[in-house]
C-alpha cells in the first residue's frame, strides 16, 4: 500500500511546527495524515480529529483545511488518556495544572496552534468524544481517530464519529497495531479498524506505520 499523495505534501515551516510541537506523531505518519486530509477537503467538508493533546497532529488537518477553505475540527477532553496520566510511561509533567492537579494540554494545544499561524482553521471541541459527538449534526468529511485506546474509547469514537462521515470521505485510524507490543499501546485500535472493514462501508486505502486510512465507500456503519 502507497503512504502518500504526489503533490499532498506539507510546507517546510508545516513540517517544522509538526516537529516542534509535543505529541506521539512520527513525521512519516504526519505525512500520510497530510496527504489524507489534502485529498479529504475536496469533499468541501470539515475534517475531524478525536484526540487534539497538544496539537501536534492538528497542525496537519489545520493546514490541509486552510487550502481548501474549510475547518479542522479536534475534541479532547484535555484530561489526558489512561497512559498520559502521573506514573504512566507517557506523562509529561509540564501537562499537569497546579491549580487544579489534573492534566490540562488545552492552554500548550492553544500556544501551538498559534506558533503555527493556524488558529483561524481550527475549531477545538473540549468535552468528551461521545458526548461530542452525539450532539454533532453536520457532514464530515475525514474522521481521525487517535483519542483513548481502551476498547470503551476506541469503540465509542468509532460509534460515534464514523455515521458522520460522507460517503467518499476517509476514516483514519492511529496506533494500530497487529501484534501486541506493550499494555498501552493496545489492541483496541487495530480491533475498531477490522470492524470498520468488516462492516462492509469501508475500503482500506493505505497504511503507514500504525496509520490506517479507510474510505467510507457504503453505508451500513
Ligand atoms: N493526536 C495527538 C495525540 C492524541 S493523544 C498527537 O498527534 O500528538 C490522545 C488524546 O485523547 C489525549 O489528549 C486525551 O485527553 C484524549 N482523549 C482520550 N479519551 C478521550 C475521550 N473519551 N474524549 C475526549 N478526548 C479523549
Ligand atoms: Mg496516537
Amino acid at each position: 500500500m502507497t503512504t502518500t499523495a504526489a503533490g499532498h505534501t506539507p510546507a517546510p515551516e508545516i513540517v517544522a511546527a509538526f516537529e516542534a510541537a509535543k505529541g506521539f506523531m512520527p513525521l512519516d505518519e504526519g505525512l500520510a495524515l497530510y496527504a489524507a486530509a489534502a485529498e479529504a477537503t475536496a469533499l468541501g467538508l470539515p475534517l475531524l480529529e478525536v484526540g487534539t493533546y497538544c496539537g501536534r497532529s492538528t497542525i496537519l488537518l489545520a493546514d490541509a483545511a486552510r487550502q481548501a477553505g474549510v475547518s479542522a475540527l479536534t475534541v479532547d477532553h484535555h484530561r489526558g488518556s489512561e497512559e498520559q496520566q502521573p506514573g504512566w510511561d507517557y506523562h509529561d509533567p509540564e501537562t499537569v495544572d497546579p491549580v487544579v492537579g489534573r492534566m490540562d494540554t488545552l492552554p500548550t494545544f492553544r500556544r501551538t496552534l498559534h506558533a503555527a499561524g493556524l488558529e483561524d482553521h481550527v475549531v477545538a471541541l473540549v468535552g468528551r468524544s461521545p458526548q461530542v459527538a452525539a450532539v454533532w449534526g453536520g457532514p464530515l468529511g475525514l474522521v481521525f481517530v487517535d483519542g483513548g485506546h481502551t476498547d470503551e474509547h476506541a469503540t465509542a469514537d468509532y460509534e460515534g464519529w464514523s455515521p458522520h462521515l460522507a460517503e467518499g470521505g476517509l476514516l483514519l485510524i492511529h496506533d494500530v497495531f497487529p501484534v501486541k507490543l506493550d499494555e498501552w499501546t493496545g489492541q483496541a485500535p487495530y480491533r475498531v479498524y477490522l470492524r470498520a472493514l468488516e462492516s462492509g462501508a469501508f475500503t482500506g486505502v493505505s497504511a503507514t506505520g500504525s496509520l490506517r486510512v479507510l474510505r467510507r465507500t457504503g453505508p451500513g456503519i
